[in-house]
């Protein structure tokens, strides 16, 4: 049997980064990854490093994404140190457009209420002409935006395999084709798989949609349930974006994604044409110059979303060394993950600050609606 300091529980980008962070600090660490037959968020994501309308309603939501945001750029050099892999990031400011006057109205009361609620990050509505002069292809349907100069993007797949990669450079174990199936504890953990077992001192539960049934093995709750988003790909286009936005984006290779439904229809990942149509439609207007683009790819992916679409962190009080973790914006809080929250697990644990993450939340009765 082997032991490990740490075992992280699912090889997407939460357990990843969770992983890749602590074993960049010394630790021994074993990621322990179902493998393809899961529902992977971590592959058929947008990539966008979104801040400005994270935690409307909930505070420390929010400032945990800004300190991801602030984060981002120390990650990002640290895997391209460790690994030679850099996914990408650029961090100049992201775009939310709309599309007709009381879009416009709803956007700078968000804009505004973030504020009072959180303090200032710099977002401002831009008007037709001001957003002209920062990106002249937009079409004439659009009315404004609001801009907020810490959002981004990276490439998602290259931010996967950079954290996996980086974890086998510090020493840390990658082993997929692990289904967890039990965990046991007597102090320490032994995580069982088919017939192979684990032990370590400590446990993070980052499986996904998988964590809902890991989670009460160690007297922790993480009631998460699947959101559809389907995304369409281009060709590569002579490049005309930037920055980030939050319904399109160009990549660092050219080709232009555009996204991004969000739809309760349970495990089912199928493309459906209309709405594909609705996003291209959207996008089109947003970008005439899209019209001329084809389309290469499209699918669907299942978002991991708590009842108020903010992350849970936890450690267990009747496990004492068993966390959860889990959010719906993995790439946007990779940075916080690898470089904030792993540290606080394999140190004194999470501060006191993060306690409202936790998911007693969702018994008080006051639940807010999720915030993209
Ligand atoms: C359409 C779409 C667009 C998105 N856009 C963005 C975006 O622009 N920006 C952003 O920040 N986020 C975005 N996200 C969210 C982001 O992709 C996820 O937050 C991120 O992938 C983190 O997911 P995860 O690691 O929690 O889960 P996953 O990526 O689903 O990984 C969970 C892993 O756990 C493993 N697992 C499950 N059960 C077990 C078990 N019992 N034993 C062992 N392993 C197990 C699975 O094999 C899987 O690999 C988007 C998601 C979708 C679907």
């Amino acid at each position: 049997m082997r032991g490990f300091d740490l075992i992280v529980i699912g090889g997407g980008l939460v357990g990843g980064a969770v992983a890749f962070g602590a074993a960049r600090l010394g630790a021994r660490v074993a990621l322990l990854d179902e493998g393809d037959v899961a529902f992977r968020a971590a592959r058929g994501n947008f990539g966008l490093v979104w801040i400005q309308s994270k935690g409307a309603g909930m505070p420390p939501y929010a400032h945990w994404s800004r300190q991801s945001a602030a984060l981002w750029a120390g990650l990002s050099d640290a895997l391209s140190e460790v690994t030679g892999v850099a996914p990408a990031l650029r961090q100049n400011g992201g775009f939310a457009f709309c599309l007709s006057d009381d879009e416009f109205a709803r956007q700078a009361e968000r804009v505004q209420r973030m504020h009072n609620e959180s303090g200032g990050i710099g977002t401002r509505m831009l008007d037709r002409a001001e957003l002209r002069a920062m990106l002249p292809q937009v079409g004439d349907e659009v009315v404004g935006a609001a801009f907020c100069p810490i959002d981004g993007h990276a490439n998602p797949l290259l931010l996967l395999r950079g954290l996996q990669a980086g974890l086998l450079a510090k020493g840390g174990e990658y082993l997929p084709g692990r289904h967890v199936d039990a965990i046991d504890y007597d102090g320490g953990f032994t995580v069982q798989c088919g017939a192979e077992r684990f032990t370590c001192a400590k446990v993070v539960i980052a499986a996904g949609l998988g964590s809902r049934d890991l989670a009460p093995m160690v007297g922790l709750e993480m009631p998460v349930t699947p959101l559809k988003g389907q995304i369409l790909v281009t060709e590569r286009v002579r490049p005309f974006l930037d920055y980030a936005t939050h319904v399109v984006r160009q990549t660092d290779e050219g080709s232009v994604m555009m996204g991004d439904s969000q739809e309760d229809v349970g495990f089912d990942i199928r493309t459906t044409t209309p709405v594909l149509k609705d996003i291209a439609a959207r996008n089109i207007k947003v970008f005439p110059l899209l019209r001329e683009a084809n389309v290469v790819r499209t699918w669907g992916a299942l978002r991991v979303m708590t009842p108020d679409g903010c992350p849970i962190y936890e450690e267990s009080v009747s496990h004492p060394g068993a966390f959860s973790a889990t959010c719906h914006s993995g790439v946007t809080l990779a940075g916080a993950h690898a470089m904030a929250l792993a540290p606080a697990i394999l140190g004194a644990g999470l501060p006191p600050a993060m306690k409202a993450f936790e998911a007693a939340r969702f018994k008080s009765g006051k639940i807010n609606v999720p915030s993209f």
